[in-house]
C-alpha cells in the first residue's frame, strides 16, 4: 500500500468516526435517556471468541456505533440528572479529539511541551476562577477520588515532616500518629483515599453535621498534634458546603492541614452569586475538584490543588532530585501516574472558551434550573427535603416505597433520568443539574415527566396538576 492510499484510508476512517459521533449527539434529544433492553441485549454481539485474523477497520467502527451507541446512557444529553454528571462542551470534545490525535504522553516536558504548558496555564486560570491563591500547585488526575488521594498524600507529607518524619522514605510504620477529622457526611471516595494512604477509613474522627449535612464548626474537636481536617464543598446529596472559614480558622490555630473535597461544590466559588456558599474556602491548604463534573469536559478529569507545591512534589516525585522545580513544569511530579493522557488540554479549552463570565453563567444557570425543578415539585405538593442553594435537590413523593416507585417509573419512561438516595432516614429522589446541555426546555420536559409518573405511581392528585 502506498502512502497516499494509507492517508486516504485513515481519512475515511476518522471522517466516519466523526460522522458516528455527530449522529450520536444529534440523536440524544430523540432517545430515552436509559438504553432499551434491546440495546443491552445487543451487547453480546460485540463478544465471541478472539478474532483469528484482522477485520476491516471501517467495519469495526461501524459495529461499535451500531451496537455500542444505543447501549450508552445518554448522560451527555440535557436530561440526565443522576449522580453528579456533567456533559462535554463541544469545544472540549473537539480539543479532546485533537489531543488524542497528538497522542502525547503528558508525564514529562520532554515528551510533550504543549501538555506541560497547557497544564501550567490552566492551573493559573483555575486558581483565578475559583478564587484560590495564585501560587497553587496542582496535578491533573482522573477525578476527585484521585484528586483527594493526591492532595491528602501532600497533607500526609507536610504533617509528618513537621513532626520530623519522612513518610515517603520511612512509610507509616512507627510514624507519629496523625489524627484525621472528617464530617459525618464525608463522601465515600474520600474515605477510600484515606484507606489507600494508610490512614484507614474507620480510624477517623467524625464531626456531627447540621440538618443540611454541613460539618458543625462548633463541634470540631480540640486539635493538637499532627492533624488533617477534611471538609467538603458540595454534599453529594444536598449540595451543602461546610463552613470553611470557621473550620479553617480553628484547624489552623491548632496547626492542622485543611483539605477540601470540592468535587463539584468548589465551582460555587466561580459564580459571584453562589460564592457565599464557600466563603473562606481559599483559606484551606489543599483542594480536590472535578473538571468532568461541572466544568463539562469529557471523562476523565479531576485536579488536585495544594497551596504548598513542595509538599505535593515531595509526595508525588519519584526521586528527590526532581524536587527542584526546573524552568518547565514536569507534570509527573504532581500526580501518582507517570505516563498519562494530556488532561490539561480540555480544561484549558473550557476555560479559554468560556472565560470567567462563561463559567459563572454555566454554574449559575444549573443552580437556577435545580431550583426550578424543586419549586415545580414543591408547588405540585411534593416535599423538597433540602435547601436548594446549589445544583442539588432531594424530593420525597410520600412513603419511601412510593418515592422508589416514582424513580423507577421515571427511569423506565425515559424522558429524564434521576436517581435515588436516602437523606436523613428517608428515601428521596436525587436531582443534580450539572450540564451546559440542559436547557430550560429540558427542565420543563423533565418536570412534566416526573409529575406524570408521580401521579400514576402515588395515585395522589396534587394541587397544581389536579
Ligand atoms: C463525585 C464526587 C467525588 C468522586 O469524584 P470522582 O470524579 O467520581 O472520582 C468525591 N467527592 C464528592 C463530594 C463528589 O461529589
Amino acid at each position: 500500500m502506498n502512502n497516499k492510499q494509507e492517508h486516504s484510508e485513515r481519512g475515511d476512517l476518522l471522517q466516519a468516526a466523526a460522522g458516528y459521533a455527530l449522529g450520536y449527539l444529534e440523536g440524544l434529544d430523540n432517545r430515552a435517556v436509559a438504553p432499551t433492553q434491546a440495546a443491552l441485549d445487543g451487547l453480546g454481539a460485540l463478544g465471541g471468541p478472539l478474532p483469528e485474523a484482522p477485520d476491516d477497520a471501517g467495519a469495526v467502527l461501524a459495529l461499535l456505533d451500531e451496537l455500542g451507541s444505543p447501549a450508552t446512557v445518554a448522560t451527555t444529553g440535557g436530561r440526565y440528572f443522576g449522580f453528579v454528571v456533567g456533559g462535554s462542551l463541544p469545544v472540549t470534545l473537539g480539543a479532546n479529539w485533537l489531543a488524542t490525535a497528538w497522542d502525547q504522553n503528558a508525564g514529562l516536558y520532554a515528551l510533550s511541551p504543549v501538555a506541560s504548558a497547557l497544564e501550567d496555564i490552566a492551573l493559573g486560570w483555575l486558581a483565578d476562577a475559583l478564587g484560590l491563591p495564585a501560587s497553587v500547585a496542582g496535578g491533573f488526575v482522573t477525578g476527585a477520588t484521585m484528586a483527594n488521594f493526591t492532595a491528602l498524600a501532600a497533607a500526609r507529607h507536610a504533617t509528618l515532616a513537621r513532626a520530623g518524619w519522612d513518610v515517603e522514605a520511612q512509610g507509616l510504620f512507627g510514624a507519629p500518629p496523625i489524627q484525621v477529622i472528617v464530617g459525618e457526611e464525608v463522601h465515600v471516595s474520600l474515605l477510600k483515599a484515606l484507606s489507600m494512604l494508610g490512614f484507614g477509613r474507620d480510624r477517623v474522627t467524625r464531626v456531627p453535621v447540621d440538618e443540611q449535612g454541613r460539618m458543625r464548626a462548633d463541634a470540631l474537636p480540640a486539635i493538637n498534634g499532627p492533624t488533617i481536617v477534611c471538609i467538603q464543598a458540595g454534599n453529594v446529596n444536598s449540595g451543602a458546603c461546610d463552613p470553611a472559614r470557621a473550620i479553617c480558622a480553628q484547624a489552623h490555630a491548632g496547626g492542622a492541614w485543611v483539605h477540601v473535597d470540592g468535587a463539584f461544590g468548589l465551582w460555587a466559588a466561580a459564580a459571584p452569586k453562589r460564592r457565599y456558599l464557600v466563603a473562606g474556602i481559599e483559606d484551606a491548604d489543599s483542594w480536590a475538584v472535578d473538571a468532568h463534573k461541572w466544568l463539562n469536559v469529557p471523562y476523565d478529569s479531576g485536579i488536585a490543588l495544594t497551596r504548598d507545591g513542595d509538599s505535593l512534589r515531595a509526595a508525588m516525585s519519584t526521586n528527590a532530585a526532581y524536587l527542584t522545580q526546573g524552568e518547565n513544569r514536569e507534570p509527573c511530579q504532581y500526580t501518582p501516574e507517570m505516563s498519562r493522557r494530556a488532561r490539561g488540554v480540555e480544561v484549558w479549552a473550557a476555560l479559554r472558551s468560556l472565560g470567567r463570565s462563561g463559567v459563572a453563567e454555566l454554574i449559575e444557570r444549573n443552580c437556577r434550573q435545580a431550583a426550578m425543578l424543586a419549586d415545580g415539585l414543591r408547588e405540585a405538593g411534593y416535599r423538597v427535603l433540602n435547601e436548594v442553594t446549589l445544583n442539588q435537590a432531594l424530593v420525597s413523593f410520600g412513603s419511601d416505597e412510593e418515592t422508589l416507585r416514582v424513580i423507577a417509573a421515571l427511569q423506565q419512561e425515559g424522558s429524564a433520568w434521576m436517581g435515588g438516595t436516602r437523606w436523613q432516614g428517608q428515601g428521596a429522589m436525587r436531582i443534580s443539574v450539572s450540564s451546559w446541555a440542559t436547557r430550560d426546555e429540558d427542565v420543563q420536559i423533565a418536570l412534566a415527566a416526573i409529575l406524570r409518573v408521580a401521579r400514576q405511581e402515588t395515585g395522589r392528585l396534587v394541587t397544581a396538576q389536579a
